[in-house]
């Protein structure tokens, strides 16, 4: 069974809003994995708070929340891998199956540049039918239709599928795509980075060692990556901070990571969701965002999602260490597919951002920032 963790053993306390004067993380000094695990379980949620608002100033002292407005067109929900947790893929076959062409992956992804999109997230099932040549076609499909798009695709564990499916490595499939002007991809697919859950949940997917391997090699060919995490599952608070130290071992090696993006699983419509019925509590969001930007002190961004979670859920995140509200999604259909449909426009995602104290700033792929929101 899966463990709540804090949320079902410590009382939800929301206490004053955080303040600067709150003492931030010695310096010189990281958290070990006790330490970490403290922090998550333990320490009072307004404290926790108060602490990873601090460090989060420390480093970004402009009170300003960064945003994107991105499309997530998933090209193809066909996958033969079958995540237990995973209530979007279809097997081949299956009527709900598809897969997009390069023409209808570029005219979506046209109209949502008419919409006002900058960056285009391109992630998928793992569809033995579609090789490098299809993924090649459908960056140039899109750079043909919008010449200024952002493009940020496939994450590890598609890259781990696509070496195998081609018989060829994992650094010669990112340097194709790196070769095709990409520079950064997103960290999917990493859930829980601890074997034993992991394989409960995801037998077939990549390894945490392919996970870890993968994303080495992308930041070493010059990438730049986000790294996620899925809790709420069968994983423990331990698992969590595990996963935690995995990645900041690694940024410490690398540089490579951009920002950490947690997100809860969404037991709808998925075989998982029949043994963990219940979607881990808004506040074990907030414990896990503050957990992040003490312990991964050399990430510089932590995204708190309105979309992932709920927008209040993502709004107190913001008071809790995150400086980025990630992206104005204007097409989905991971959560979807999990019940998990929130809705809102720029204008609420900017309303938000003011409300928790800070000025909204819309951003880029690279986190650039790209000028102060006017709505
Ligand atoms: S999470 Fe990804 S890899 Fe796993 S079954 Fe779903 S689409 Fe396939």
């Amino acid at each position: 069974m899966a463990d709540r963790g804090s949320t079902g053993r410590h009382p939800i306390v929301f206490q004053a809003p955080p303040s600067p004067t709150s003492p931030p993380v010695p310096i010189g000094k990281r958290y070990g994995w006790r330490a970490a695990l403290e922090l998550l379980q333990k320490v009072p949620l307004g404290e926790l708070m108060r602490r990873a608002h601090a460090a989060r100033m420390a480093r970004f002292p402009a009170d300003q929340v960064s945003y994107v407005l991105d499309t997530n067109p998933n090209y193809t929900n066909i996958c033969e891998t079958g995540c237990t947790f995973c209530a979007f893929c279809r097997t081949s076959g299956h009527p709900q199956a598809y897969t997009l062409t390069p023409a209808e992956l570029a005219r979506r992804v046209r109209r949502a540049e008419r919409a006002g999109a900058t960056t285009v997230l391109l992630q998928g099932g793992h569809n033995p039918a579609l090789g490098l040549q299809d993924w090649l076609a459908y960056i140039r499909a899109i750079r043909e239709a919008c010449p200024t798009m952002h493009i940020h695709p496939f994450s590890p564990s598609e890259y781990v599928f696509m070496a195998q499916r081609e018989k060829m490595s994992v650094a010669a499939i990112l340097r194709r795509i790196y070769d095709q002007g990409i520079r950064t991809i997103p960290g999917g697919g990493a859930e829980i980075l601890v074997e034993g859950v992991r394989n409960r949940i995801a037998p077939r997917k990549a390894s945490v060692a392919q996970w870890l391997a993968t994303t080495q090699t992308a930041h070493q060919i010059g990438f730049q990556t986000t790294a996620t995490l899925m809790y709420g599952h069968l994983e423990t608070d331990a698992d969590i901070i595990t996963h935690l130290m995995e990645l900041r071992r690694l940024q410490d090696r690398t540089g490579g990571f951009s920002s950490f993006i947690p997100w809860s699983f969404k037991p709808g419509g998925s075989v998982l969701g029949r043994e963990v019925a219940l979607a881990a509590h808004p506040a074990k969001y907030v414990r896990v965002i503050a957990t992040a930007r003490l312990v991964l002190d050399n990430f510089p961004h932590i995204q708190s999602s309105w979309f992932s979670e709920t927008p209040s859920a993502g709004e107190l995140g913001l008071l809790a260490g995150a400086d980025d509200f990630g992206g104005i999604l204007m097409e989905e259909h991971v959560l979807k597919q999990a019940g998990h449909t929130p809705s809102v426009t720029l204008e609420h995602v900017t309303a938000m951002i003011r409300r928790a104290g800070f000025t909204p700033v819309q951003r880029n792929s690279h986190y650039v920032l790209l000028g102060q929101s006017q709505r």
